[in-house]
């Protein structure tokens, strides 16, 4: 084999670096903490912005483009919004570099270019775009704004990760203003059913749906949502937030709008986001010791065709023969590649593909033709079946449909087998330190709490769940009452 991978057993961690690179996802760049997003990546990620934009506009979304940076003021004035990322910021504090007087060939910052006033680079654009829809807003006429952006943003994390963490990374960030709380909670709901949706059904990736305590909330927001998934190592993952900001943001930019009776009130907002970081969810939730496992929706290669050949005419042939399957399958929507190459063997292009997560494979080889048939392989499963050359391109549709939902599937099922629930701190410990995965767990509503599960136990509160169930218990931790359980985890 080509590229062989450390197994996921072996040292999961190194598994996904070197999937991630070995499978042309992307690599690490010059810049600390920042990387570059190769082809083959960023193409998963297109069809990623591609059926989430679409769910955007369906809601009723437009897209706009703000600036990256903020003047400082405006970035000060929700404090804490300026707080909260204020340990993260790059600041602009020149605009101009100029040659070095005692060292020929270099540049240095032209202290003659200092700006009045420093620009953060926009870690989140809450700031830029409510001073700009004060602006925006005067009436009930105005409202709702509900706007959507695909940037860049940069927030200087000291632990990075190949798409988990990365000091840039790329997002879509919504921010929407409303008349009153109850749209504005709507929305966020809304927003957040959107990204559950598009988790489940597109990377084939269940969520659990709930709300942040206070400690992990955003900051400057009233409430954070969010999606959290489970990965293979046990550990969890924040698949997407959406924050019901209430009238912070209206506040510190005194943007006020006059109702149908004429009065003057602040205005409600939300935002939500999903990153890059959803390309590390589909990697480490699906692959496997080969490679990628990737959902038939977000593919960029749906099925790919490798000719088993020796001689130029028996190639020939099979082009012929898979030109018109490729046709026939791409008629239908499908991405397919022909891997014609005469510089590598069947074998070494079967591990490549595997690799690169193709949902499917057909070889066909001069028996084939003799015999009208071709082997059709799974990536997900690894079977192979043999079907008949005629019915292969009418029956690609629903083995695809099959993967996605088989994928899907194998996702939610290990998520239940390492999901617990447990009563006692000791338990808890020992199925976090045994088992790993999602705890369920009474818990007494205080940060205090869970500061110290936190600070000794790694493990963090992902979420309160929307749907948990009204049940009387006591906090693992301090013996006091709770209402309902919470998910703790260990978390990426
Ligand atoms: P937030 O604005 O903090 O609610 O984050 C919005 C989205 O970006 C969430 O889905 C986060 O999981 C994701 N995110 C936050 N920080 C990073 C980072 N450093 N790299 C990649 N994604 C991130």
């Amino acid at each position: 084999m080509a590229k062989e991978l450390p197994t996921r057993k072996e040292d999961y961690s190194l598994w996904y670096n070197e999937l991630v690179k070995k499978a042309d996802l992307a690599e690490h760049s010059d810049v600390r903490g920042c990387m570059v997003i190769k082809p083959y990546g960023y193409s998963i990620w297109e069809k990623m912005q591609q059926a989430l934009d679409k769910m955007f506009k369906d809601t009723g979304h437009m897209n706009a483009y703000f600036p990256l940076f903020v003047p400082k003021s405006l970035f000060e004035a929700e404090e804490k919004n300026a707080e909260g990322f204020a340990k993260e910021c790059a600041i602009v504090t020149h605009y101009r570099l100029k040659t070095d007087p005692q060292n020929k060939g270099k540049l240095i910052v032209d202290p003659e270019a200092e700006l009045e006033e420093e620009l953060v680079v926009r870690p989140t654009s809450e700031a830029i775009i409510w001073s700009t829809y004060k602006k925006w807003i005067q009436s009930y006429r105005d409202l709702p704004i509900l706007v959507n952006q695909w940037a860049n943003v940069v927030r200087w994390e000291m632990r990075t990760r190949l798409f988990l963490r990365t000091a840039e990374f790329l997002w879509q960030e919504g921010h929407t203003a409303h008349t009153t709380a109850d749209e504005a909670v709507r929305e966020t709901v809304q927003m957040l059913d959107v990204y559950a949706d598009f988790a489940e059904n597109f990377m084939a990736l269940p969520v659990v749906k709930g709300r942040k305590s206070e400690g992990e909330r955003f900051p400057g927001a009233v409430d954070t949502y969010c999606i959290e998934a489970m990965m293979q190592d046990g550990k969890a993952l924040q698949a997407g937030t959406s924050h019901f900001l209430g009238q912070n943001f209206a506040k510190a930019f005194d943007v006020q709008f006059t109702n149908k009776e004429g009065k003057l009130g602040y205005v409600w907002g939300t935002s939500w986001g999903v990153s890059t970081r959803l390309m590390g969810a589909l990697i480490m939730a699906h692959s496997d010791d080969d490679g990628l496992v990737l959902p038939p929706k977000l593919a960029p290669i749906h099925v790919v065709i490798v000719p088993i050949f020796r001689t130029d005419e028996e190639l020939a042939k099979i082009s012929d023969k898979a030109q018109e399957i490729s046709a026939a399958l791409r008629k239908q929507g499908f991405a397919v590649k022909f891997d014609n190459r005469d510089t590598h063997k069947p074998g070494f292009k079967f591990a490549e593909w595997e690799l690169k997560g193709v949902p499917v494979r057909l070889a066909i080889g001069p028996r084939d033709m003799e015999a009208g048939t071709v082997e059709v392989a799974r990536r997900d499963t690894k079977e192979k079946q043999v079907m008949k050359l005629d019915e292969v391109a009418e029956k690609i549709p629903a083995l695809l449909d099959d993967i996605q939902a088989t994928i899907y599937a194998r996702a939610k099922t290990f998520r239940s087998e390492v999901t617990t629930e447990v009563n006692s701190y000791e338990e808890f410990r020992k199925v976090l330190d045994e088992k790993g995965g999602f705890l369920a767990a009474h818990w007494d509503g205080t940060p205090e709490t869970e500061a110290a599960i936190k600070e000794e136990t790694k493990a963090t509160i992902r979420c309160i769940p929307l749907d948990a169930k009204e049940e009387a218990g006591v906090c693992i931790y301090s013996g006091k009452p709770s209402t309902r359980r919470v998910l703790f985890a260990r978390a990426y």
